[in-house]
């Protein structure tokens, strides 16, 4: 016998189609079988709220989700990162932290992760979970030792664990330019094309990152020369953030994070590379007061945008439709239908998930937002947005 579940909303919004007022949906045995204005009389009313397709978090560090605050100071960036590692924590309150952040991503409707796990315990416990998404195992080394340290493990860290579905996978982060080597990136990128697994790698985050590759100075010098591990110029075949997108562009799938630095060769070149993704964290540039991001200009490309919240290490909680409200508020220009985009089906295209959320025959993955319900506004949008 078929199990069949239906959920009434104030307002449905399907994947591909307009939004639906007092629309129910029926779920058969997981896939989505109809989206309905009639009459259900067995559906579960849900109330004022919007039922959406799936919200994807694209990017996340769980292990830091039992901070009741961000990481201070926020300025200059190294400092931070000075205090991010000064906090590192045991195994045992890692386990805590990745379960409380999951159970917040559930409390807060997000169906899917971009997780950057730097322990086993991340894939393990999204596994336990109904979470789809994909656990990036971090990969850090910048010296040459440690890179070559890690060029024989880079294999490993893909095949391990596996988990057994089709909607949570296994993939890969090198950290960021100025953390790991170019030579274990090369393997990395390797690595994703034999594996056929995606990639997660912080780029463009500021323009420090960019001093750094180009001319082997300014803030990053000083920090690794603090941290005793200066590399020497590993940089001089990968002098320009467009050197980093090509090699990216060569892996069975990447997400740049962030990309809050980007330019527009840079942005014409992405244009041109359907398998790379940008992951925005809209709070989380906003604490670390950057320029504007080039949100606008990514989208006018046609290049695929998914959101983050990135760690609670740099964001005050894990709660993905609050970014969206800041891009509503930042960016008034871009259109409602468009931004609900970003949260959800490119999200689900950046971290390559089986089912797009809403749509007649895939799995079903669905969220539910609250509507104001006082109010008497007809406007989908305009309700569904405040
Ligand atoms: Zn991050």
């Amino acid at each position: 016998m078929p199990t069949e579940t239906a959920y009434r909303a104030r307002w449905v919004f399907p994947t591909a189609s307009e939004p639906l007022a007092d629309a129910t949906i029926i779920v058969t045995d997981g896939l989505l079988t109809d989206v309905t204005t009639h009459d259900i009389p067995e559906a579960e009313d849900l109330g004022s709220v919007a039922i959406l397709p799936g919200l994807v978090n694209a990017h996340v560090h769980l292990e830091f989700s039992g901070l009741d605050r961000p990481i201070e100071p926020s300025l200059p960036f190294t400092d931070w990162i000075r205090a991010v590692i000064r906090s590192r924590q045991s195994e045992e309150s890692r386990e805590a932290s990745l379960a409380k952040g999951i159970e917040e991503v559930i409390q807060t409707h997000t169906t899917a992760v971009g997780e950057i796990a730097t322990s086993p315990l991340s894939a393990h416990l999204l596994d336990k979970s109904n979470i789809s998404g994909v656990v990036f195992q971090e990969m850090i080394g910048i010296s040459k030792e440690i890179a070559r340290e890690k060029i024989g493990l880079v294999s490993d860290m893909l095949t391990t664990y596996q988990p057994n579905r089709a909607d949570l996978k296994i993939g890969l982060s090198p950290h960021a330019p100025y953390s790991v080597h170019p030579d274990l990136l090369r393997e990395i990128i390797r690595q994703s094309r034999a594996h056929q697994s995606p990639l997660a790698m912080h780029l463009a985050e500021n323009r420090a990152e960019r001093e750094l590759i180009g001319t082997c100075a300014g803030e990053f010098r000083s920090f690794l020369e603090v941290m005793n591990l200066w590399p020497g110029d590993v940089w001089a075949e990968m002098r320009t953030i467009n050197d980093y997108l090509r090699m990216l562009a060569e892996a069975d799938s990447a997400l740049i994070i962030h990309g809050n630095d980007l330019r527009s060769d840079e942005i014409d070149y992405l244009a041109t590379q359907p398998k790379l993704s940008v992951v925005y964290c809209p709070r989380t540039h906003a604490y670390f007061q950057h320029p504007p991001h080039p949100l606008p200009q990514l989208l006018e490309a046609g290049i695929n945008v998914a959101l983050g919240t990135d760690g609670r290490s740099s964001n005050p909680d894990l709660n993905l439709w609050r970014e969206v409200l800041h891009i509503r508020k930042t960016f008034p220009q871009i259109p409602p239908p468009e931004i609900l985009k970003l949260a959800t089906t490119n999200g689900t295209r950046a971290l390559e998930l089986p089912s797009d959320g809403l749509t007649i025959d895939q799995p079903a993955r669905w969220s539910s937002v609250p509507l104001a319900s006082q109010s008497s506004e007809t406007d989908p949008w305009r309700l569904l947005f405040g």
